[in-house]
């Protein structure tokens, strides 16, 4: 072999050796910026349901291939949320959660226990006295289902997006701050669930180590006076508001107190009572809303 052959052979590899990098180099980059868009943005939508059952609150969350139920309305809703759930062709709820053992919240949920199959169901640790609350533990035993106990701080996965227990922290005296509250996200967004949770609880969750903001906040007790006070509503900082509650409802909710403080927040408000059920729609990182207009007029703030 001649001096120039050999020369001639050696480039020949050498140039196959860089084009051969460069391709796996390539390869390797288009990976990762693969990997780093699917943590950012998750795929296809998450859909959030404030479905109007009245005086109470009924909450379906759905992704690709999950659903969870938050609540269940009063005993009389149950098959209204059941037929609702069948309308969005849910077949099996991954999550079931009752906030706390009211009636207007876990009336529903035998109804619902009974019409799907459930794999979780979330309740807080604590017990309450009445027909109702003896009606979800007895279907529970029926199913054989175990009630998963939570912390604060607990995070599940569901589908593309997770969801995080913010309160109870501990037992509290009055029923409705022993709600579980809920933070969910969804790629860049998130909604807040707060059950019927009131002030002491929310001071706590302002002392504790999560972070409260959200785009969509599920206003606590149906706009009663007491809870959604104004450093929560400042530190949850959400574009939308919910108020799940029923027309000309014995409570007088919601209070105008609450109305008062979400419009100086300059929070878009939604109403059940005005509006019926509400549909939020996330792709990880905008929001859209499915329902009636609504604003808060100078009537709603009138004594
Ligand atoms: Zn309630």
């Amino acid at each position: 072999m001649s001096k120039s052959k050999n020369y001639k052979s050696l480039r020949t590899v050498v140039v196959t050796l860089l084009i051969v990098f460069v391709l796996i180099m390539n390869q390797y980059g288009s990976a990762r910026d693969k990997e780093t868009s699917s943590t950012s943005l998750p795929s296809g939508v998450i859909e959030v349901h404030f479905i109007d059952v009245g005086q109470g609150d009924s909450i379906l969350i759905e992704t690709k291939d999950s659903a969870m139920l938050i609540d269940a309305g009063e005993n009389d809703k149950g098959i209204d949320v059941v037929n609702y759930l069948q309308l969005q062709n849910i077949q099996k709820l991954d999550y079931l959660v009752g906030t706390h053992p009211h009636s207007d919240h876990i009336g529903g949920l035998d109804d619902v226990l009974n019409s799907f199959p459930v794999d979780k169901v979330l309740l807080p640790d604590v017990a309450n006295n009445t027909a109702t609350f003896e009606e979800v533990l007895d279907t529970l035993d029926k199913k054989n289902l175990k009630i998963t106990k939570t912390e604060v701080g607990d995070q599940y996965s569901f589908g593309d997006a997770t969801f995080t227990i913010l309160s109870p922290a501990s037992p509290y005296d009055d029923m409705n701050d022993n709600s579980l509250v809920i933070k969910l996200n969804f790629g860049k967004n998130s909604f807040l669930f707060t059950g019927d949770a009131e002030k002491p609880a929310e001071i706590d969750m302002l002392a504790g180590a999560f972070d409260l903001s959200a785009d969509v906040l599920k206003i606590g007790h149906h706009g009663s006076e007491s809870s959604t006070s104004r450093d929560f509503l400042a530190a949850v900082n959400p574009t939308y508001a919910v108020i799940c509650v029923g027309t000309n409802n014995d409570y007088g909710h919601p209070k105008e107190e609450t109305l008062r403080r979400i419009k100086e927040q300059g929070v878009k408000l939604y109403r059940t009572d005005m509006q019926g059920t509400i549909v939020f729609t996330s792709n990880g990182k905008n929001i859209s809303v499915n329902t009636k207009d609504y604003d808060i007029t100078d009537e709603d703030l009138e004594d």
